[in-house]
């Protein structure tokens, strides 16, 4: 007989996190925490940014990445792995699989941007195109999966992904001791969700927050409404963050541990993204600036705090990041 408890996914806890650092340890970058004396003379606040932009493939999703697939039993993980995306999830399952030998599979759209199919094809994996008009990717994705015995690693709803990307804020803490508030960016809430299981245990009474876009606000709603909400495709230039709700494991632990969810407007992504280049010398790519935008913009109330801010990722194709950060004329 089926157990009904059995359907409700187990949720990650700090245990995971601390497993998972142990599995990335010496494989993911132990990306530098940034200071800078412009951002904190702006906000009156002592600011830290855990620069995953830095990361290899460019973001955070190396670590939930790598660490799922290397949690899988030998005997499955030499299956090999299979995901749907055509971002940095892609990117990051790509390079992990070569990294641990595994075959991978990336689902991608047939008008994906062809420097993503490259790169994602340079790392090893083989793409498979679909066209999003008149194709289900998931039923495309589950035929493959099926027929050639491959685990599917989602980008945000997976325990160990979830786990995997807690441990930027372990990383992040170490480093800076207790802090007041940790700003995470949202999207289906990987970050968001192992950031607060990290952060939770690691700096007691910490308030963490979620940044979305102003346009794809459905982690607030749910946040407020106490269920998940979920919303059309938004339209933004945060395209990792176009997500239409949280996860069935994101959103509990969320719900949980999370003080608020904010938003910001593209323009906001903008700029913050010319203090990253001007101030900083960094390149961000939009969605991995909702966290600074939202603390160098005055949503959340940081003055003479202490504050972790996740920089999340860098991958913008350099005609974009020209272009946007670019003076108006
Ligand atoms: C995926 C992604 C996010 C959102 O992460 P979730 O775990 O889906 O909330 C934020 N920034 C960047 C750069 C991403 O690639």
């Amino acid at each position: 007989m089926a157990d009904p408890v059995a359907a409700t996914p187990a949720l990650p806890t700090f245990a995971d996190v601390a497993a998972a650092a142990r599995r990335i340890e010496g494989v993911a970058h132990r990306t530098p925490v940034l200071t800078s004396r412009t951002a904190d003379a702006m906000t009156g606040a002592s600011l830290f940014f855990k620069a995953e932009n830095l990361q290899r493939g460019g973001a955070f999703k190396f670590r939930g990445a790598y660490n799922a697939i290397a949690a899988l039993p030998d005997e499955v993980r030499a299956h090999g792995v299979i995901a749907f995306s055509s971002g940095n999830h892609a990117q990051a399952i790509a390079l992990a699989s070569r990294l641990l030998g595994v075959p991978a599979v990336i689902v991608m759209p047939e008008d994906a941007p062809q420097v993503k199919v490259e790169v994602t094809r340079g790392y090893g994996a083989e793409v498979v195109t679909y066209d999003r008009y008149s194709q289900d990717r998931e039923v495309l994705g589950r035929e493959i999966a099926q027929a050639r015995g491959l685990t599917l690693i989602p980008p945000y709803d997976h325990p160990e992904v979830i786990a995997g990307q807690g441990t930027l804020a372990l990383e992040l803490i170490e480093e800076t001791g207790p802090l007041d508030m940790l700003v995470a960016c949202l999207g289906g809430g990987g970050q968001l969700a192992g950031c607060a299981l990290a952060a939770a245990e690691r700096s007691p009474g910490v308030a963490i927050y979620g940044v979305e876009p102003e346009a794809g606000d459905d982690g607030r709603r749910s946040f407020h409404a106490g269920r998940v909400v979920t919303i059309p495709v938004p339209r933004t230039i945060a395209d990792g963050a176009q997500t239409t709700y949280l996860g069935q494991i994101t959103f509990p632990i969320i719900r949980g541990r999370v003080a608020d969810i904010v938003t910001v407007s593209d323009a906001e992504l903008v700029e913050t993204m010319r203090f990253f280049a001007s101030r900083m010398k960094l390149v961000v790519e939009p969605t991995g600036c909702l966290a600074a935008a939202a603390v160098l913009h005055g949503k959340l109330d940081v003055a003479g705090k202490r504050v972790g801010i996740v920089i999340s990722g860098g991958n913008v194709d350099i005609a974009s990041f020209a272009r946007l950060v670019a003076p108006a004329t």
